[in-house]
């Protein structure tokens, strides 16, 4: 049994993680995807456990206690975090797990899970960038500054990450990501049972 790939999708923000991986998700059902907790209110059409578990302040701070969190980190104004238990359960069985976060819980995913796959989500320019924000049409001037801002700081740390994909079109943004894990499924490190059975049949003949 191949062991499974915890696979990492962060960039800033505005850059269409949420696009590409409900793409990659779709075209690949077989990727279980991390549902993660906010403290966040829902947007319209959100349902609690589907998009996010939405929680308070209160329970968030004890899940955090609890030691319940891969991750988690303050993101404008809101907490956000991955469950932990469920990303190990999947791992253990051999199943390639998604995460979709922000690049402070990223760095801290990297040091918990080093062997997971890290990819880095840019935008095609920064003036694209702020076009996506404004397009939104949530962000004051101040906020969009704020981001803008935060975005090059962001970028400055990507080559921590192992790969680095441009999302230009969602499609080839998420057609590059698919081809990424697929080349990654083929780790030495992810087929070591794969190796060892080979040998065994060896020493058995
Ligand atoms: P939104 O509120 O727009 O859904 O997400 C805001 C930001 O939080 C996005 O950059 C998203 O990637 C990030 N985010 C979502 N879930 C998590 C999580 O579990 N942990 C961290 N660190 N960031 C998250």
């Amino acid at each position: 049994m191949r062991k499974g790939l915890l696979i990492l999708i962060s960039g800033p923000s505005g850059t269409g993680k949420g696009t590409v991986c409900d793409l990659l998700r779709k075209n690949h059902p077989e990727i279980s995807y991390s549902i993660s907790a906010t403290t966040r209110q829902p947007r319209p059409g959100e349902q609690d456990g589907v998009n996010y578990y939405f929680y308070d302040k209160e329970k968030f701070r004890q899940m955090i206690d609890a030691g319940e969190l891969l991750e988690w980190a303050e993101v404008y104004g809101n907490y956000y975090g991955t469950p932990k238990q469920k990303v190990l359960d999947r791992l253990n069985a051999g199943e390639d797990i998604l995460l979709e976060i922000d690049t402070q819980g990223a760095l801290n995913v990297m040091k918990a899970v080093p062997e997971g796959l890290f990819i880095f989500l840019l935008p095609p320019s920064l003036e694209e960038l702020a076009n996506r924000l404004k397009g939104r049409g949530t962000e004051t001037e101040e906020s969009l500054q704020r981001r803008l801002g935060a975005a090059v700081d962001e970028i400055k740390i990507a080559h921590n990450y192992r790969y680095v994909v441009v999302n230009d079109k969602v499609e080839a943004a998420e057609k590059a990501i698919a081809g990424i894990i697929e080349a990654e499924h083929h780790r030495t490190d992810l087929n070591e049972e794969l190796l060892a059975g080979l040998q065994q049949w060896k020493e058995n003949a």
